[in-house]
């Protein structure tokens, strides 16, 4: 007998299957990332597919079912106005979107991965600027990096347990200033330490608000990048890691290493 339950969920993305259905990634807190069948949702007259846009949080309705479970309602509880509007910020959470559905496996509840990207977005799609935006990414995908078992420790060097001055994901994390640097460390100031300290330990919105020079989080984009691109690349396609650091032209380092 189908059972009917109710949850709150973002959707990640889709993809369509058979002539008329899609398959909708969906996280949510307690049943981690879920796929769900939207009957339909590929017709143009679709009402779901219209109430199942990426980037809001959904109160979802579903039913299991043999193969998939299946999405019957979708109400919107929460929106974000500069998704709408803006072009730059629609295109950095939906590349973060993206990461998440790429990087979380199914059916693996973490209510951590839900709440911090609720947050994410709520940050995002409220007034920012595009170097706050950035900021955001960099210290969202520093926590997800802890939460799904990546997490390098700011306070320690890997190696010694001295006090770190860069940054290396094939030395391991952080390392101090006695070793050799490998080829992709990326040397960090005293500022850009404490603003990857702070983003592992601090509520993603707190640790945005840290004042960091423009120098600095430069040096925060291009270490958070390596180290995503580096720890990820076996799990979330390139393409997608190379779209979301874009700016710190990580296509040339990827090409280099
Ligand atoms: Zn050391």
């Amino acid at each position: 007998m189908a059972l009917a339950y109710a949850t709150p969920g973002i959707v990640l993305g889709y993809r369509p299957l058979r002539e008329a259905d899609r398959l909708y990634s969906v996280l949510t807190p307690d049943r981690g990332k879920v796929e769900l069948l939207a009957r339909g949702s590929r017709k143009v007259t679709s009402k779901l597919a219209g109430s199942l846009e990426p980037l809001q949080l959904l109160a979802v309705e579903a039913v299991s079912g043999r193969q998939f479970d299946h999405v019957v309602g979708a109400d919107r509880m929460e929106a974000h106005p500069a998704f709408a509007v803006d072009p730059s910020a629609r295109v950095l959470a939906l590349g973060l979107a993206g990461f998440l559905n790429a990087a979380v496996k199914p059916a693996e509840p973490d209510r951590r991965l839900f709440s911090v990207f609720r947050e994410l977005l709520a940050a995002a799609g409220g007034e920012a600027t595009v170097s706050e935006r950035l900021l955001l990414r960099d210290a969202f995908l520093w926590k997800v990096s802890t939460i799904l078992g990546f997490a390098a420790d700011p306070a320690r060097c890997a190696v010694c347990a001295g006090a770190p001055t860069m940054l290396s994901a094939s030395a391991g994390g952080f390392q101090c200033a006695a070793h050799p640097a490998p080829p992709d460390a990326v040397r960090l100031s005293p500022q850009a330490l404490s603003y990857l300290r702070a983003a592992h330990d601090l509520p993603l919105v707190s640790a945005v608000r840290l004042p960091l020079a423009v120098e600095d989080a430069k040096t925060v984009h291009r270490a958070v990048g390596l180290y995503v691109l580096y720890q990820f690349s076996g799990t979330v396609d390139p393409a997608i890691l190379l779209r979301l650091f874009g700016d710190v032209g990580l296509a040339a380092a990827a090409v280099r290493s």
